[in-house]
């Protein structure tokens, strides 16, 4: 009770929307609890219908999760004459699909334009090139540079696979991802991401992008056919969750101006944010045991935050990772950030 939650990857506080339950609560009663195997009633097909009407894409496809829907799409697009170059901060679950193809793999260093260029000098010799990169990476609040990378590709004849799992919903002016945000829709290739944060939802992943790429997932994409199909209520939720995205932009934006009240403070208070313009906003502070004694006088304090240390993030960058959702108000967010001054000044983390 009293408690104000920024740890959460709902986003934009879909989850207790009262239209998005109610969307779940009629197509679990419409359509039943589970599916058997395989079998796919139309709110499927419509899901995903929509899913690609709001990325601008041609098709979509589902999957159970997004993590499923990472591990099945680098195996059925590369064969051992192709090459993926992957940023090195990727998510763990693009790292295994990658690990499930039989393409050479190229690692670049995170964000680092003229690593990626060396090495997709290297991969010419290679028959197809995927540039492979978070949209936005989770442990930094960092976005990935698209119109450089799309650039590059451009230049080295690549395709560009973007994962919009903490973008989906809320970058860009229309919330449609960092490929919006950045100009880029039409030059990023294959866009996986999750119905499991700012969507609102429980589970749930997809893969956007050219329909013949679609088309071949549904027929060779192993987490797709040798795995259930999503509940009913998850997908009414998330139907209902993407027709309030397309009806107003009023969410996204209002997400937007929350971020850079929470960045601007607490970067006047003296703190260190890591990231830019990304509601994860990571409280750097170095020390492991800091970020987490902190984290509990925080919640002592009723702000529920998460201190992360080494082995999640490298050792000697501890930091606490704060989430701003669009259900803060700006007293909420305030609220916030004088917890961290008189925390952070208490344990010597400011002066
Ligand atoms: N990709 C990224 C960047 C993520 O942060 C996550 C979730 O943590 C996933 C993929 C997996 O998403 P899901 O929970 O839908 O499996």
């Amino acid at each position: 009770a009293g408690i104000l939650n920024f740890c959460a990857n709902n986003y934009l506080g879909l989850s207790s929307h009262p239209e998005v339950i109610r969307a779940a609560a009629e197509a679990l009663e419409k359509f039943g609890a589970g599916l058997i195997f395989s079998a796919v009633p139309s709110i499927h097909k419509d899901l995903e219908e929509k899913i690609a009407r709001f990325h601008q894409r041609e098709d979509a496809i589902l999957y159970a999760s997004c993590f499923d829907a990472n591990a099945g799409i680098f195996e059925v697009l590369l064969t051992p004459e192709d090459a993926v170059l992957s940023d090195e901060l990727n998510h763990a679950s693009i790292i295994d699909g990658i690990r499930l193809c039989k393409a050479n793999k190229y690692r670049y260093k995170h964000m680092d334009m003229q690593d990626l260029e060396a090495k997709l000098q290297d991969a010419q010799k290679h028959r197809l090139r995927l540039v492979a990169t978070d949209g936005a990476f989770s442990m930094d609040g960092d976005i990935a540079p698209l119109r450089e990378i799309c650039q590059l590709a451009q230049k080295y004849d690549a395709l560009v696979f973007i994962d919009e799992c903490h973008a989906t919903g809320f970058l860009g002016p229309n919330g449609r991802g960092s490929d919006e945000l950045l100009g880029v829709m039409d030059k990023v290739t294959i866009i996986n991401s999750t119905l499991g944060k700012a969507l609102g939802g429980a589970a749930g992943g997809y893969t956007t992008g050219p329909k013949p790429l679609i088309d071949l997932l549904r027929q060779r994409s192993r987490p797709y056919l040798f795995s259930n199909s999503l509940p009913p209520a998850v997908v009414g939720c998330a139907s209902k969750a993407l027709d309030l995205l397309m009806e107003s932009n009023a969410i996204a934006q209002s997400m937007a101006a929350k971020t850079q009240r929470f960045r601007s403070k607490m970067t006047a208070a003296g703190f260190t944010i890591s990231g830019k313009d990304h509601p994860i906003c990571p409280v750097m502070l170095g020390d492991a045991r800091l970020a987490a004694v902190m984290a509990e006088d925080m919640l002592k304090r009723g702000i529920y935050v998460i201190g992360f240390s080494y082995p999640v993030v490298p050792k000697g960058k501890a930091r606490i990772r704060v989430q701003i959702s669009a259900v803060h108000s700006d007293e909420d967010i305030d609220r916030c950030v004088e917890a961290f001054t008189e925390v952070g000044r208490k344990h010597g983390a400011l002066p």
